[in-house]
Formats: C-alpha cells, structure tokens, sequence
C-alpha cells in the first residue's frame, strides 16, 4: 500500500492528519467489524463505518491531491477494497462504488463541476452514491428509460431507481438518464445531482438475503439541476461507462468479494489453530487439510487474476480491446464465483456448529449471503453473452 502518499494532504482537521493509509483504513475495518452483525439483522447502513470513511479521508481516496484528496492510485483502492472486504463486504462495496463515481468526475467533468465537488468529497462531506439500473433495462448500462428535459439553463430529472445503495445516506447521486434531445435509448447522459436538488422518496422495504447492510433500497428521484451539471458529454456516457465504470467496477468488486473470502479463511484458520479448535478438530485429518487447500487456491487464484488485470489496465493498453475487455469480465465472473465457492468449502470443512451458526464466530454465514450477491451484481449471464461475441472478433485469441 502506497502509504506516502496518505501524509494527510486532505482538508481534514481530525486525528487522522499525517497518519499512513493502512491506519486509516485498520480503523475504518475495525469500526466496519464492530457494527456489521447489527446492520446485517436489521439491514441498516453501516452509519458509523461511513462516518469513519468520512473522518479519515478515505471518501476522498482516489481524488487528486490537487482536489484536497489522497491521490491513491487504483492498486490503492484495491488494496483498501480487500481489506475493508475482511470486516464487512458491504462497507467495502460503499467505498468501491463510490470511489467509481469519483473516478468519472475526475476523468469526465467539466472544471467547474470538478472544482465544486472533488474538495467537498476529499474533506468527507460529499457520499456519492450511483443510480444507473432501472426498471425494464435492468442493469444495462449503455441504455436509459427514463429521459431529462432541458427547462431554460436547468435539466429536469424525473427517475425510478430500483436499487440505489446507501441512497438514504448519500449526499449526492451520479444518474444516468436518457440525453434530452436522445432520439434513441442509447444516447445515455450522466448527470450529478445534489441531495438538496432532489426529492427523494423512498419506495419498499430492503429485506435481501446478503448485502444487508449497503441498504441499496428503491428510490424516486425528481428535481432540476444546472446543466453544468452534467458529466461528459450529453448522450456520451457510454465513453464514461467503458472508461471508467466497467473496469473499476469489476477491480473494485471483486476486491470486495477476495476480502471477504479472505477474511472468512483467516478466521477459520484462526479458530482451527485455537486451543478450543485444536480439541474439537483433527488438523491432521485429509479431507479438513483437503478442504482448506480448496478455499486457499481459489482465494489465491482470484488474488493473481486481480492483479493481473490491474496490471494490464496500467499498461496503456486500449481499453476497448477485445482482450482486455475478455480479461475484466473475466475477473468479475471469477471472483464472483470463486470467492462464494471459496466460503463454501469452508463451511463443508468446518460443518454445522462453526460454519452454518448466524453467531459462530467464523461468520461464514454472513459472508456466504454476502458473497451470493455477486454473480448477480450486473448478472454473469449478461457477461458471458458479451463475452461470447468478443471471443469471436478476436480469430487470434491475444490473450492479455
Ligand atoms: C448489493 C447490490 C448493490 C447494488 N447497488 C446498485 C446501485 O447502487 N446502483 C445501481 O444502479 N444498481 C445497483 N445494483 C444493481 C446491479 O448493478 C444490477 O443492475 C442488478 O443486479 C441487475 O443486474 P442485471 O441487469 O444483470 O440483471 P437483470 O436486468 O435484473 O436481469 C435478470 C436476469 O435476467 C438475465 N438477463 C437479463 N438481460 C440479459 C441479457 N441481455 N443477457 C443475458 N442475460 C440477461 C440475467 O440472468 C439476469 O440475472 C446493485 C446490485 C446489488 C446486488
């Protein structure tokens, strides 16, 4: 982890100027694993985790230095992903998702909008949260329903947003609306929208199996925004959606998910190793020792491919490419599966008592729901469709 840069360059006056990233973060994870078992009974938004990522930088993580921010590069953010995953995959996936967004107002908006928004995030006052699936396209990215209209220097946005995490909680939203002028559902923009711009009604109850805690609950967002406000060009979102949310969605989460199987690992390991584990368990046994080497070398093999990737992005490699497009979805689809599959052997080594118990102290309950989530996080399927028309166009199979 680079901690040099975490010397504090943030607009921060609390007890966190000057302390490393990896102090930082360790707090964020501690205060994540305090409250995760009552956020995930009640399906809460871990508010006191998003107050410590607020209070320690890190919801400025990824802004420039310039902005106030961290200026952390993306194996940073991973590094910071996989280790919140450890203490609760949801509070990871709220930093992931929201150094996302702020990735694409670096990149893509215009310097004023950048000029108001990246101080107020690197000093903890700006969660963003992201609004792009929607009722009848689904998770689709590169198309919207629902269209913004231009009313004199201001566009109106009218949006039903199914599945919105911390949307309760955030203090801004990233949209992706159909362009005002759009003559079809591909001319996708992405506009920024304050809390006080908006009406936020809240519609149905967060009650999923995992994921509990990133209360990503359904929301109706109306309000009128100046057109500054929009990120990129109008219509244009698809350059954001493959430049920046695809492939940090795709690092970032399966960061997630590897903490989180990670960290179900190192507590059954550690509990195996205890006195009270060492009495109830055979460490010699075969199928035990078999089991635990399954969990580890998928853990390890999702670890590789995520670096690799990471990697392959830095190279300047373009993006679009098939192979580099294969790669990310590869990542996704793979960590996806390989962490669940990873907390699963897990269980089957442990059994009933230390791994199926809501209170066993192993939590590999929680995170097998958790970790269910993520095929489903923009589906596999949909994936694997891409997936099989980019293999077609690339006759000489380059891999990257
Ligand atoms: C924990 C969690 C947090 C989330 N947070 C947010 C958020 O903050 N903001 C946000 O906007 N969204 C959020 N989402 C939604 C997420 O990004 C996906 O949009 C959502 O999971 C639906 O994915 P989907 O479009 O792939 O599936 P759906 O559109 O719901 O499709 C359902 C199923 O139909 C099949 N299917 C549909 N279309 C195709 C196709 N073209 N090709 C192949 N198969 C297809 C797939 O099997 C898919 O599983 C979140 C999801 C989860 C699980």
């Amino acid at each position: 982890m680079n901690t040099a840069q975490a010397a504090g360059h943030g607009t921060l006056g609390g007890s966190f100027q000057g302390q490393s990233l990896t102090e930082r973060v360790g707090y964020v994870a501690g205060v994540a694993a305090e409250h995760a078992p009552r956020h995930d009974r009640e399906a809460t938004f871990p508010v006191e985790a998003l107050a410590a990522l607020r209070e320690t930088g890190l919801l400025g993580l990824t802004v420039p230095i310039d902005h106030g921010g961290l200026g952390a590069t993306v194996s940073d953010l991973l590094d910071v992903c996989i280790e919140l995953g450890r203490a609760d995959m949801s509070v990871a996936m709220i930093l992931g998702m929201h150094c996302q967004q702020v990735a694409a107002l670096v990149g893509h908006a215009a310097p004023q909008l950048r000029d108001e928004l990246l101080p107020r995030i690197a000093a903890g006052r700006l969660y963003l949260a992201s609004v792009t699936t929607e009722a009848g396209k689904g998770g689709h990215l590169l198309t919207a329903e629902s269209q913004a209209h231009t009313d004199n220097s201001h566009l109106v946005i009218d949006r039903f947003a199914p599945i919105v995490t911390g949307g309760a909680h955030a203090d801004g939203f990233l949209i992706t609306v159909r362009a005002p002028d759009a003559s079809s559902p591909n001319q996708v923009s992405l506009v920024y929208a304050d809390r006080e711009q908006l009406t936020i009604e809240q519609s149905g109850d967060w009650q999923p199996m995992g994921m509990r805690a990133s209360h990503s609950a359904a929301l109706q967002l109306t309000g009128r925004v100046p057109a500054h406000q929009v990120v990129g060009e109008h219509g244009q979102f698809s350059r954001i959606a493959g430049e920046v949310f695809g492939p940090l969605a795709h690092l970032a989460w399966s960061a997630a998910w590897l903490g989180t199987a990670a960290g179900a690992l190192a507590r059954v390991v550690a509990m195996l190793r205890s006195p009270a584990g060492r009495r109830r368990f055979d460490l010699g046994s075969e199928l035990l020792l078999g089991r635990l080497s399954a969990a580890r070398q998928k853990i390890d093999t999702v670890h590789a491919l995520l670096r690799h990737t990471e990697q392959a992005l830095r190279c300047g490699t373009e993006l679009s490419a098939p192979r580099i497009q294969l790669l990310l979805n590869a990542l996704k689809i793979t960590a996806s599966e390989q962490c669940h599959a990873a907390v699963d052997d897990l269980i089957q080594a442990v059994g009933l008592r230390d791994g199926y118990l809501k209170d066993s102290a192993t939590r590999l309950e929680l995170a097998l729901r958790d970790l269910r989530s993520a095929p489903l996080n923009y589906s596999n399927d949909r994936l694997h469709q891409a997936d099989g028309r980019l293999a077609l166009l690339d006759a000489e199979v380059r891999l990257a």
